[in-house]
């Protein structure tokens, strides 16, 4: 006779995860108890050796899909002679490391259930079992039970009730589990709030209202959506215009595959990522001029299909695709509450769809792209969020990383874990710090974590360092950007050896108090040093520059031609007017608002104004991603560039570059062999280093075609390379980055304290 304890962790709350292990037991013939604590799930069998060695087993090879086990400990015991197998009632006190779980995507039987006429749930829009439904944006607290989710307020119907308690059954408790007859419902309302129809009827009116050319905002799992005919030019380009957002691409939501491959081209991988239970939204190529107003001036679309019933009902009624795109005003915080949605989402919408179940925590849609032959997140957030990335080791203290200034999330370590907030987004309007905030606030009291250290940006004008700064009593560091970056990939990939880290992104600011983005660091988990980077170039009226393609092109042309280029027939030329080119002409000479900025994405604008691509951006990475449309597989070749010591480490000049490129007959090939250019350059500065681990990080790296080619290239040579691909690579991911350098922080000199 054989007592054993096991304490597994992971995500094993909410995802069906008991009833496994009771189902096993049982039919092993085992006695004993499972049950839920904050930490995760406490097992105890006893048997036979040989059966409780089956259970063990099985417990690792027959995971309920949902499940995921990190840690695992077991513990012999004396024998206690239990006469059966039950799940206990969850225990509230212990260590709060239990798994917040991610929202998860409807599930193939509930899709059958909603839409067979015959189940009590037909077309019931909050369907859901344990194998399916939200979770991260409807719990309040831990552990995961009814009681401390948003669905408190419904009491279960007998039915439910009776399916909630009996192991056997798919919906065994699954805390979201309601029914037309208990659980939340929908309405429809008019842009001033006023209800004009319920439940059935409210659907069919929304969807009348798509269909007629209308724009709806519809309450969803995360936040409100807006949503429109997505193959309607006028009332897309209302949207745009009612919304404030002129170009950048739209998501659209397609009912399936079959209807997603009249619309766009994916590949294999691309529609696995869109079925993958996670249903982020999928970055792929459209087909002719298909959708054009979705995403104008670029050939890919960001693509996802139907993740709760709503959906379903409303692509299963249109039989045309939709832009489904964030309810909010540009760049602000998700809308989330129905009172809200009425007065900020009201004035941009014809009608709203709204129910009854409360969103504890607004949560966007993740964006995720094919890159290097792996899934790259662009945006981390529904779906993923937050599952923690678990580190090999533990980490030295508990702390909190504020992360960026743009589509910043922020992030919390302890013990051997990192969790990473959803996407915050944009931290330049006061909403966006007051989400920072509630979101913060929310973390930090649901694991009940209080940091010991807190690691901010070393810039001293973000939001989140100003932040961190007013904290009282808190001990903080600042991180340099790119190195930051480069964490941030060791991190994901579980590193601690010295690494060469190529960041490479818009801009950051730099040890020295200049913007940087070209970096090429020696660096490992306490220190870094720049050992190369790009030749910096004057940003033409500052932050001004970042909009405007045709400025770092200009400031190229005067680096290399001099007064002469204000005369010169080039389109960064031409798109100003002669007076205002005189202006910058003097700024740059007398280095008047012309920041020095060593910035690889400043250098793909000025290849995408000089190339006549794109000379003012209405949205950030606009050049880069009409760049990256550009690439041909059939230029092969690349520009000439050198490499010179500089004041600090060595520095890429570009100068022979442009010259090649103003002299390249053509055209069409040129964005290409610019980025081979850069592949050459990467291979270049990875052997200077001679570090055998390279980490590569950066928006710059979301651009798939650079991405796979330096990886391939740098394999070939010998090193191992890392990129991103489980957190972003752009500023997203920084606060993985920051977290995993104060985690890990051995010494602590630097480490200011509020009043020093
Ligand atoms: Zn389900
Ligand atoms: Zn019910
Ligand atoms: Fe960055």
């Amino acid at each position: 006779m054989v007592r054993l304890k096991l304490h597994v962790k992971g995500a094993v709350q909410g995802v069906g995860f008991r009833p496994f292990v009771y189902r096993t037991a049982r039919r092993l013939g085992l006695n004993g108890f499972v049950s839920n604590n904050p930490a995760g799930v406490l097992i105890e069998v006893e048997g036979d050796q040989e059966r409780v060695d089956r259970f063990l087993h099985e417990l690792q090879s027959d995971t309920p899909p949902l499940a995921t086990i990190t840690h695992w400990e077991t513990a012999r015991l004396a024998a206690a002679g239990y006469g059966e197998f039950e799940i206990q009632p969850s225990a509230a006190d212990g260590a709060r490391a239990a798994v917040l779980l991610p929202d998860m995507s409807i599930c193939t039987d509930c899709a059958r259930e909603l839409r067979d006429p015959r189940d009590r749930r037909y077309r019931y829009p909050f369907i859901n079992c344990t194998n399916c439904g939200p979770r991260f944006t409807l719990i309040e607290g831990l552990p995961y039970d009814r009681r401390h989710t948003t669905m408190k307020g419904f009491r279960m119907c007998p039915h439910c009730q009776a399916e909630y308690d009996a192991p056997a059954d798919r919906r065994y408790h699954a805390q979201p589990n309601a029914c037309p007859r208990c659980g939340p419902a929908v309405w429809l309302t008019d842009m001033a709030g006023i209800p004009t129809a319920r439940g059935e009827a409210a659907v069919r009116e929304l969807l009348d209202t798509i269909a007629g050319g209308g724009i709806v905002a519809v309450k969803g799992v995360g936040g409100f959506h807006l949503i429109c005919d997505a193959t309607g030019e006028d009332v897309v380009r209302q949207l745009r215009a009612r919304k404030g957002r002129s170009a950048k691409p739209f998501a659209v939501m397609f009912r399936d595959l079959r209807q997603l491959r009249t619309f766009t081209a994916p590949d294999a991988a691309e529609e696995a990522l869109l079925l993958s239970q996670e249903r982020p939204v999928v970055l792929i190529r459209k087909k002719g001029r298909l959708l054009r107003a979705v995403s104008p001036g670029l050939q890919t679309i960001g693509a996802f299909l139907p993740y709760s019933p709503l959906h379903h009902l409303i692509l299963d009624g249109l039989h045309r695709p939709v832009v489904a795109t964030s309810g909010n005003l540009s760049e602000e915080p998700i809308v989330k509450d129905n009172e809200e949605a009425v007065v900020r989402l009201g004035p941009l919408c014809d009608a709203l769809l709204l129910h009854d179940r409360p969103i504890h925590r607004r949560c966007d849609d993740s964006v995720v792209k094919q890159v290097g032959g792996a899934r790259q997140l662009i945006r981390r957030s529904r779906g993923y969020v937050s599952l923690p990335v678990v580190l090999p080791w533990r980490l030295k203290r508990r702390v909190l990383a504020v992360g960026g200034h743009l589509k910043n999330s922020f992030a919390i370590g302890f013990e051997d874990q990192i969790v990473l907030s959803q996407h915050i987004g944009d931290m330049d309007s006061p909403e966006s710090l007051a989400h920072f905030e509630e979101a913060l606030g929310d973390l930090c009291a649901l694991y009940q974590f209080k940091p010991e250290l807190i690691v901010h940006d070393l810039h001293p004008r973000y939001e989140t360092t100003r932040w961190a700064q007013a904290q009282i009593g808190g001990a903080r560091v600042a991180l340099q950007h790119h190195y930051a970056h480069i964490l941030s990939c060791m991190a994901e990939h579980g590193l601690q050896e010295p690494v060469t880290g190529i960041a490479w992104d818009g801009t950051g600011y730099g040890a020295d108090g200049s913007l940087w983005g070209g970096e090429v660091l020696a660096c490992d988990l306490s220190q870094s040093e720049r050992a190369l980077h790009l030749r910096p170039l004057r940003l033409l009226g500052g932050e001004r520059a970042v909009r405007e393609p045709r400025r770092a092109a200009l400031s190229i042309l005067f680096d290399l031609f001099g007064e002469e280029s204000l005369e010169m027939d080039l389109p960064p030329v031409t798109a100003f007017a002669p007076a205002e080119r005189a202006v910058l002409w003097t700024a740059w000479r007398r280095q008047l608002h012309a920041p020095l900025c060593a910035s690889a994405g400043r250098l793909f604008d000025a290849v995408a104004s000089l190339t006549g691509l794109i000379q003012v951006c209405t949205y950030e990475a606009q050049a880069a991603m009409m760049l990256e449309d550009c690439y041909d597989l059939d230029v092969t070749d690349h520009y000439t560039y050198a490499i010179e010591p500089a004041q600090d480490g060595h520095e890429i000049d570009w100068r022979t570059l442009f010259r090649e490129l103003l002299d390249d007959k053509d055209r069409g090939g040129a964005p290409t062999r610019f980025l081979n250019t850069l592949v050459a350059i990467a291979h270049d500065a990875a052997v200077r280093v001679g570090r055998e681990v390279v980490c590569l990080s950066g928006g710059v790296f979301q651009n798939a075609p650079l991405c796979a080619m330096v990886l391939q290239r740098l394999k070939e040579a010998g090193f191992r390379v890392y990129h991103q691909r489980a957190v972003p690579p752009n500023d997203g991911g920084l606060s993985l980055g920051q977290a995993y350098y104060g985690g890990m922080l051995e010494n602590t000199d630097m480490v200011t304290r509020k009043g020093d």
